[in-house]
């Protein structure tokens, strides 16, 4: 295969390469998730002189290991690497199989396979960031590498490629292979092993793979729906178009402007009420108004017997809102009136 001829001339010589250690070899991709490789490689020399064996990190204190860890940030993976260590003692030794392997704290699929090649010889197909790249663009595939169906389609596609006898060197030359020669920017295609098969080449999409689909950002929004009741009646409007819950009633709503005079106290009833939608976080704070006399609101209120709201559909959110009202207790509900 092509792909292991490079390897064998171009493969990065890096310290963890080669030594069968499964202790080393986890150590080193835990380091290598966050980092680059040559910092990485100065944490892993100095981690592997003070924590030699899995035995002397798991008998060594958090504090230690993480002072150890200073500077490469993401410090859950020192924590969770010093927990899987004391898993591992625990059991007796380093787990042999995938699933044994998975089962460790902070171990993924990415590692175990990893490891699990590298270690043991199993045939895992380890893919990383660098193997859905060159993937993407050696067989011209167009589905996005950051959503389920793309993690299935490019794992399933490693595996089928990994030869079950060179697991181990398949998962490094692939790894090797995406990081210093089908880079994202710049890759070497007029030099590179398999120009000649590459779809994205013959195609001029090099550029355009892989693709990433943008996620949507959360949009947050406060308002305030205002309660008001008067005489045994309330104001609802039914919510117009081009918003959230068109249709649907709501009391009193105010969004972006300052909460409006209606000649009584207002009595807050919630603060920052989280109502989560699609691309949506909603944050909404609920008042109670009861004013002596009826107040005059925009023209899209209507007033409505209290009693008939149960017949008017209302967003969910707006359903809290009557809910604690009905579970508030009225200033009168506690008089003796025996
Ligand atoms: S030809 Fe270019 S894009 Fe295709 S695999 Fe080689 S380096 Fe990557």
């Amino acid at each position: 295969m092509a792909l292991l001829k490079w390897f064998a001339v171009h493969g990065r010589e890096l310290p963890w390469r080669g030594i069968g250690d499964a202790y080393g070899i986890w150590v080193s991709e835990v380091i290598l998730q966050q980092t680059r490789i040559d910092q990485g490689t100065e944490y892993w020399l100095r981690f592997m002189e003070r924590f030699p064996t899995v035995e002397a990190l798991a008998a060594a204190s958090e504090d230690e290991v993480l002072r150890l860890w200073q500077g490469l940030g993401y410090y859950s993976r020192a924590r969770n690497m010093h927990a899987a260590a004391r898993q591992i003692v625990a059991q007796g030794g380093f787990p042999t199989t995938i699933e044994g392997l998975r089962s460790l704290k902070g171990v993924g699929d990415y590692t175990a396979a990893a490891v699990g090649s590298m270690a043991f010889g199993l045939p895992a197909a380890a893919v990383d960031g660098n193997v859905y790249r060159v993937l993407a663009r050696h067989y011209g595939i167009d589905v996005p590498i950051n959503t389920t169906r793309g993690k299935h389609t490019f794992e399933a596609l490693a595996q089928e490629l990994l030869p079950h006898d060179r697991p181990s060197e398949f998962n490094q030359a692939m790894m090797d292979f995406g990081a210093t020669w089908c880079t994202p920017r710049a890759p070497r295609c007029m030099d590179c092993p398999v120009a000649v098969t590459c779809e994205a080449l013959r195609s001029g999409r090099v550029e355009k793979l892989p693709v990433k689909e943008k996620k949507m950002k959360i949009q947050e929004r406060r308002f305030s729906y205002i309660y008001v009741r008067h005489d045994g009646k309330t104001a609802l409007r039914r919510r117009p178009a081009g918003d959230i819950w068109q249709g649907l009633w709501e009391p009193l709503f105010i969004e972006g402007c300052p909460l409006p005079d209606l000649g009584c106290p207002l009595t807050l009833l919630a603060h920052d009420v989280k109502h989560v939608l699609t691309h949506r976080v909603l944050l909404a704070d609920f008042f109670l108004a009861e004013p002596e006399s009826k107040p005059i609101l925009p023209a899209a209120y209507q007033w409505v017997d209290e009693q008939d709201i149960d017949n008017y559909a209302l967003p969910r959110l707006v359903e809290k809102l009557i809910a604690m009202l009905k579970n508030r207790k009225r200033p009168h509900d506690d008089e003796d009136r025996s």
